[in-house]
Formats: structure tokens, sequence, C-alpha cells
């Protein structure tokens, strides 16, 4: 005879109420059609990584077996919120926990309670949910470590190629005009030369918050690499875009460093391009890059565009 596998116990939290582990194993149900949810429902789940699709998958196969309105899944950590229609009345909420790992709160909700027997089987069918959801969730997790840079924390280069070209996409199909910023340090070898490595990494920090207090939350922030950085604004014209930059500017002219003994200040310098009809992005930044380079030639501490 096989051997049983080690049962693993998800947690799920109804809310209001306490908490209590619940076997994977869903128990036997006599309609067919309940039974070829259930039977049908991992193999359909484990199609996908992402956690998007996985909720709507998971949507569409209980809503065969449940009567319901709204599906709500929420995960602040991956910035997940997905939301199938509007709240009704009555809702069977859950806190979703594997292993002390949070996994999100999910709820259903209809203009009827529901009764126990039917909290019961979505009990059953989130059992079938937590593995799949926990692969999303990790899935999700690489995904976003792998386009940020550590130091900072701020989106990193590769991070910047996907996006730029996403919005490049999206300004030129709405017809919205798109602005690229390119802000490099000036003479940060000296701050390092003077202050020490670990000093100039403290002024990189600082920048990126001082950076990310200053934008709109439509605006995208980049450590393009070493002490260079890019914005991508999006509904942006070159004349909004100047704006911009001459806010962060001044900003981090004002900024004041300290590695732990001194304070230091550090400028920047800015270059940017308004996206043209049919621009590629490689030829957007070159322009952007080459607006920086003439903010350095005339003195640095400032912005410059290309016309
Ligand atoms: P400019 O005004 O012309 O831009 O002069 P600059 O000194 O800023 O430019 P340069 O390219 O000569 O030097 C860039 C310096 O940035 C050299 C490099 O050591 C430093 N740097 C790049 N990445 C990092 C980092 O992650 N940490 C620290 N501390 N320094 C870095
Ligand atoms: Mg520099
Ligand atoms: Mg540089």
């Amino acid at each position: 005879m096989a051997s049983r596998l080690p049962r693993e116990t998800a947690k799920l939290s109804l809310v209001g109420k306490h908490s209590h582990a619940v076997d994977f194993i869903v128990p036997e149900h006599g309609a067919n059609q309940l039974e070829d949810v259930t039977a049908r429902l991992p193999s359909v789940l484990q199609t996908t990584l992402e956690l998007e699709e996985l909720i709507n998958l998971f949507h569409g196969e209980i809503s065969k077996v449940i009567t319901f309105d709204s599906l709500h899944y929420q995960h602040q950590g991956v910035l997940s919120d997905i939301n199938t229609a509007k709240r009704h009345r009555h809702s069977c909420s859950y806190r979703l926990e594997m292993n002390s790992v949070w996994l999100g709160e999910f709820s259903l909700s209809r203009s009827k309670k529901f009764s126990d027997d039917e909290t019961q089987l979505v009990e059953d069918l989130l059992c079938k949910l937590i593995y799949p959801l926990r692969n999303c969730l990790l899935y999700s997790q690489s995904q976003s470590l792998a386009l940020q840079d550590k130091l900072t924390g701020l989106n990193n280069r590769a991070a910047f190629d996907e996006s730029l070209k996403r919005e490049i996409g999206l300004a030129q199909r709405q017809h919205q005009p798109l602005s690229l910023v390119v802000l490099d340090i000036d003479h940060f070898k000296s701050v390092n030369d003077s202050y020490g490595h670990r000093a100039g990494d403290i002024a990189l920090r600082t920048l990126a918050d001082s950076i990310i207090d200053t934008l709109r939350r439509s605006d995208i922030a980049f450590r393009y690499g070493g002490e260079e950085f890019t914005l991508v604004l999006s509904n942006t014209d070159k004349e909004a875009a100047l704006q911009v930059a001459e806010r962060v500017r001044v900003a981090v002219s004002q900024l004041n460093c300290n590695d732990g003994t001194r304070t230091f200040g550090f400028t920047v310098s800015l270059g940017i391009a308004q996206l043209n009809r049919g621009e590629e992005a490689s030829i957007l930044f070159d322009r952007a890059d080459r607006a920086l380079y003439q903010a350095k030639k005339s003195g640095r501490n400032q912005t410059c565009i290309d016309e």
C-alpha cells in the first residue's frame, strides 16, 4: 500500500471568527457538476503562474457550483487587488495563510446570506487554490525582485527597458505625449573620493527617496545604472516634463546627506526628450541623453531639453 504523504494544512481565517486549520482534502459531494469542478480544479489552476489569471480561472470554475455576485482578492505585498464586481451585502471572507506565509484575503459576496454548507464548500474549494496561489505569489515576488535595484529599491535597467517600450506603445496608440528624463549626479566621482564609497551609496539612496517624494504616482523612476537615473513621464509633454525635472533638481540641491560623521550635498543634471511620432525607445533615449550631455557642458546643476 502506498504510504500517505504528510498532510499540509492551510490556515483559512474566516474574517470575524476564529481561525481554523483545514485539511487539503476535499470531502465527497454528490452532485456531478461539483465532482467535475473539484476534480478538474487542481489541473486548471496549475496552468498559470500569473496571479490575476489564476484568480480569474478560480472564479470561472467556482461560479459553476456556488452562486455569488462578486469575488474579491487582495494582497498588498504584491499590490494585487482583484474585484470582479461591486461588493454586495453578504460575504464570506477569508484570510489565507500557509505555513505562516501570508497569501492574501479572499471573499465572495452576494445579496443573500451564505449557508453553512455553502461556506464549507467555499473552504473546500479554497484549499485547492492554496498551492497554486502560493506558487503564483512566489513567481510574482521573484519577478519583481529581478526588476528591482538592490541599493535604492527603485526599478532597475531591465524594468526600464520593458516599461519604456510599453509606455511608448500606449502613448502612440492613445495619441498622448510622453517624455523621458535622464538624470546624472554631478561630479559623483568626487563625492566618492572625498567621503568614501559608503557615503556615495548613501547619496544614491537619498537621491532615490527624493525622486520618489517629488514625482506623481503615474510617473515611473528607474536606476538606469551607476549614478544615472531615468524618469518615464506618461501624458506629459516636454514643457510639463521640464517642470517635473526642475522640481527634482531643486529638491536634490537642497538635500543633506549624512554618513554618520559628515554632512554633504550634491547636484544633478537632467536631459529631457519628448516622444516623436513613430519613434523607437533607443532613439528617444539617445535624444534625452544628448540633452543631458548639453546640461553637463553648460555648467551642470541644470536641465536641458532636446528640441
Ligand atoms: P559628471 O558630472 O560628468 O557626471 O561626473 P561624475 O564624476 O559624476 O562622472 P563619472 O562618470 O566620472 O563618475 C561616476 C562615478 O559614479 C564613478 C563611480 O565610482 C560612481 N558610482 C557608480 N555607481 C556607484 C555606486 O553604486 N556606488 C557608489 N558609491 N559610487 C558609484
Ligand atoms: Mg555623473
Ligand atoms: Mg554618469
